[in-house]
């Protein structure tokens, strides 16, 4: 099957995505619109993108003590990836955009990702333009945001620090107000930064005019002293060159420097930097923090102390982003492996007079270990694409639903962010180690390409909160919010798909259905007792010290409700529709048992790990 089939299969015969053009945001749209934009999304993505994937994994960004070079293919890319529309798909008309579903939106940006996720599709500048519509001033739109979506400048995210990455509240960069009148600036109330911003992705490049970045910082009170934890955060836009009130570039140079790239295991057609603000190497306008005009200009956005919820806006999305780019990654694998099973001999079939040494050799997808590994692979990937495609499609719900099914959207993506975000970054990283293995020595070589995705994937588990932290925010957070509301909606839909299950009446495939169902309603029942009694002493760190394993088996068991749903979407005859049952077959047979041994961990509340003493090691 290929990748578009599936995209296919999932947006209209499960999801139905056309039904959202009866939505009066969408009433211009239908089943042809959409299959536009992904044809040429397939197309630029086929053309401009797979055919690089490896140029710019060899030929990593250099920084030549001027400015950053990139492959000419980096270039040529983005500028078809520009021209496409896609960096406003979702926007209003009336700004340029073609008011598209996300969920359409989503699946287009899927074949970047699969074609090469590193040179990269615009996911920061679009979660960049979108934070400041939601939470920017009129001019801050108007100036940053739209020429974002044009295409004409970049935006970047500026949370981590050297010394601060998972601890947000630790970051050390202070803002200072610029002049008596600060507070009078068009652009909005204007400020001096100082810091290192470490990790920033696509933080300084030649591939556009000029750069966005939204950066964290915390404004210190009349003593000099900033308010501890994440209250005293602030968020501000540092244009890397500066602008007038009307966007025009004013050939100012802010005072934004790259101190150096950090040089990846994978995703390595993006650069990487360290950056330095407002150090004085550029200096700027007036007497800035020292003087002599040192000090990076940023304007806030937001209310002072808000940074990090406004940030939370660009980083929800940029989530489902990193769970969607995973999950292809995890595909990439499977049709590069699968592609190579089929053709490679070795070995001979075992028959019941043993094996035939002068009978010709098999390939070694007629093994029985070989199809496991490539059924792994499709559970693994073709599942979480169902997943990132059912949140997706909330978002669209939350946007343009009613009250009450915007506010169900809302509470089930709370519950489910983590999971979209970490586990297609685990599973579909074990589904490339797979793909490896089925190459043999050659999937350890750079000959073939399943090395480079492995490579690429392992950032997953480590960027946009690492899997631990992601772990706590939902045993932590999450399942305990508004009183546990989101937890119990998620199980609400996930035993109205048990109750469908049970009750459809297809003779031939009633029999797996069935077990799957109560299989399913098994598990749900004891993620909500773990749930239960990894707080039931009511100690934080007793419940929390297993959150790894609680979030491996909530998400195991979200990914077998998205099967038992994909499984009951693919009773038809073909075989495409049997191997979606086979993959949701592998999936309660191989995988959701492991869940037992996750969660025994989590209901125990054992200590293990959390009270071994740090000389026991
Ligand atoms: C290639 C790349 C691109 C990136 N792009 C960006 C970007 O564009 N913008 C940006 O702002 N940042 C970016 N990051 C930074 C990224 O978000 C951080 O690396 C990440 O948040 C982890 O921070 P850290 O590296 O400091 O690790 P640490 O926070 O030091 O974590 C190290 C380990 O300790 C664990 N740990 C830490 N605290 C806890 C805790 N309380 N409980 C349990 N375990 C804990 C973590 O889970 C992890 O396993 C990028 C990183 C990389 C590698």
């Amino acid at each position: 099957m290929t990748l578009r089939s599936t995209v296919d299969f999932l947006l209209h015969d499960w999801l139905q995505v056309s039904t959202l053009s009866q939505r009066e945001r969408f009433a211009d749209h239908s089943r042809d619109t959409f299959d536009a934009v992904l044809d040429t999304c397939e197309r630029i993505a086929r053309d401009k993108f797979a055919p690089f994937n490896r140029t710019v994994d060899i030929e990593e960004p250099q920084f030549d003590g001027e400015q950053v070079v990139l492959p000419q293919a980096t270039y040529d890319a983005r500028e078809a990836y520009a021209a496409s529309g896609m960096l406003s798909a979702a926007q209003d008309y009336d700004i340029g955009g073609m008011q598209l579903p996300y969920t359409v939106e989503s699946a287009a940006n899927a074949f970047f990702a699969c074609a090469s996720v590193s040179i990269g599709a615009g996911m920061l500048t679009v979660g960049n333009a979108n934070l400041l519509m939601a939470h920017g001033t009129e001019k801050q739109k108007e100036v940053f945001a739209l020429r974002e979506f044009a295409g004409d400048w970049a935006g970047t995210m500026c949370l981590s620090e050297p010394q601060a990455g998972s601890s947000l509240s630790d970051i050390a960069t202070r803002a200072m107000p610029d002049g008596d009148a600060f507070e009078a600036d068009p652009l909005g109330p204007r400020y001096r930064l100082k810091g290192n911003k470490m990790w920033i992705s696509t933080g300084d490049h030649e591939l556009t005019e000029n750069i966005v970045h939204l950066v964290l910082a915390k404004i210190p009170g009349p003593d000099g002293k900033t308010i501890p934890g994440v209250k005293g955060i602030s968020l501000f836009v540092v244009p890397k060159k500066l602008v007038d009130a009307q966007g025009a570039m004013t050939g100012e140079r802010n005072d934004v420097a790259l101190a150096g790239l950090n040089h990846k295991c994978g995703w390595r057609g993006t650069v990487n930097t360290l950056l330095n603000f407002g150090e004085g190497k550029y200096p700027v306008r007036g007497a800035g923090l020292d003087g002599k005009g040192a000090g990076a200009i940023g304007y806030l956005v937001g209310k002072p102390g808000e940074g990090l919820r406004c940030m939370f806006h660009m980083m929800n999305e940029a989530r489902i982003g990193v769970g969607m780019a995973a999950t292809m990654l995890g595909l990439a694998g499977y049709y590069a492996s699968l592609d190579y099973a089929k053709t490679r001999p070795q070995g001979r079939p075992m028959t019941s007079a043993g094996k035939d040494a002068a009978s010709p050799q098999a390939r070694i997808i007629e093994h029985a270990d070989v199809k496991r590994m490539l059924l792994a692979q499709k559970s693994y990937g073709e599942g979480a694409l169902a997943l990132e495609l059912y949140c997706a499609r909330l978002v669209d719900e939350q946007h343009t639903g009613d009250a009450e099914s915007a506010n169900q959207a809302r509470l089930l993506l709370e519950v489910l962010t983590p999971i979209a975000k970490s586990w297609p970054s685990e599973w579909c990283l074990e589904a490339n180690s797979l793909a490896i293995q089925i190459h043999g020595g050659y999937g350890y070589t750079r000959d073939y390409p399943v090395e480079q995705y492995w490579r690429d994937n392992r950032l997953n588990m480590i960027h946009e909160g690492t899997h631990g932290i992601q772990a706590l925010d939902l045993l932590g957070r999450k399942v305990l919010m508004e009183e546990g509301k989101g937890l119990w909606l998620l199980a609400d839909r996930i035993n109205v798909t048990v109750q469908k299950a049970l009750d459809a009446d297809n003779a031939h495939e009633n029999v797996a259905r069935t077990e799957h169902a109560h299989a399913l309603a098994q598990a749900l029942q004891r993620v909500g007792r773990a749930t239960k009694m990894a707080w039931s002493s009511g100690v934080p760190n007793e419940a929390l010290a297993n959150a790894v394993p609680y979030m491996q088996a909530f998400g195991h068991t979200v990914l077998a409700w998205m099967w038992l749903e994909v499984a009951l979407a693919s009773e038809g005859e073909g075989a495409a529709n049997a191997g979606r049952r086979a993959a949701a077959q592998f999936f309660f047979h191989y995988e959701l048992p492991k869940i037992g041994a996750w969660l025994n961990v989590v209901e125990s509340r054992d200590m293990t790990c959390a009270q071994l003493s740090e000389d026991a090691f």
